[in-house]
């Protein structure tokens, strides 16, 4: 599968190809899917969540850019499997999962795997987890309708964030954020994805397509330019005609 699906698909980081190589994931799978855990394609878990596409997680692992012994923050933890792919890289990883039974079943499978290195926790990952940040990276398992400001406050200097956004539940553009300084962000478009959807605080409403914080209202579209538009207007008040 690494060859073929990862590194075959342009993923050149070595630190995540071995890791990928490592972690076994018919491991983080019900049994009877375990013959498909080597397939390129997500795979559902338990509360109609899904375990990510391999080759998904392997490219977000490697736009993190991690070197090795860093604090990594993971929004929606699922099965584990991406949590213990950045734990074979990384010092240490923090994930948040805001079903229960997920985040329960995640931490002892990790353990039983002995990745010492992840913490879970069950809650609203949108909030990020105050307590252990700052994070050299932030990577978010869901899609949200924007960049959740406690992720973005919660980067180090210099950290990067890499998070699912887009405008429907179903569709979004992968975002990397890196943080230049205290109230400075650099923000790049990296590849369309369909995640699940991020549902908390700061992520869309639960059970509707609406993000749960009210969003400024959108500015009006002009159909044309304001002096176009200026010159109609003074045409029409003084009687010409259109021409
Ligand atoms: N990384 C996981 C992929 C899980 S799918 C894996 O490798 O298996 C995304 C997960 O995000 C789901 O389990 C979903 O419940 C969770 N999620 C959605 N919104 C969340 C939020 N606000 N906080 C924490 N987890 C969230």
């Amino acid at each position: 599968m690494v060859a073929r699906h990862i590194a075959g698909r342009g993923i050149r980081d070595r630190g995540v190809l071995a890791a990928m190589g490592r972690v076994p994931r018919e491991k983080f799978l019900q049994e009877s899917l375990a013959e498909f855990a080597y397939k390129d394609t997500p795979l559902p878990i338990e509360s109609d969540q899904t375990i990510s596409q391999p080759y998904v997680v392997a490219y977000m692992t490697e736009s993190l850019g991690l070197r090795g012994g860093e604090k990594v923050l993971e929004i929606g933890t699922g099965s584990g499997y991406a949590a213990a792919v950045l734990a074979e890289i990384a010092g240490d990883v923090y994930t948040v999962e805001r079903y229960r039974n997920l985040a329960d079943g995640a931490a002892e499978r990790l353990a039983r795997l002995g990745y010492r290195n992840v913490h879970v926790l069950h809650g609203d990952g949108t909030l990020g987890w105050h307590e252990h940040a700052p994070y050299d990276a932030i990577v978010v398992a869901a899609g949200g309708p924007e960049v959740p400001p406690s992720l973005r406050e919660q980067l180090a200097p210099g950290g990067r964030l890499v998070i699912p956004v887009g405008p429907s539940v179903r569709s979004q553009k992968l975002v990397r954020i890196t943080r230049r300084g205290e109230h400075d962000f650099d923000q790049e478009e990296l590849i369309p994805v369909a995640f699940v959807p991020l549902v908390g605080e700061e992520g869309w409403e639960e059970g509707a397509e609406r993000p749960a914080r009210a969003q400024p209202p959108a500015r009006p579209r002009l159909s044309r330019p304001l002096p176009a538009m200026v010159a109609a207007c003074l045409r029409a008040v003084r009687g010409d005609r259109d021409r």
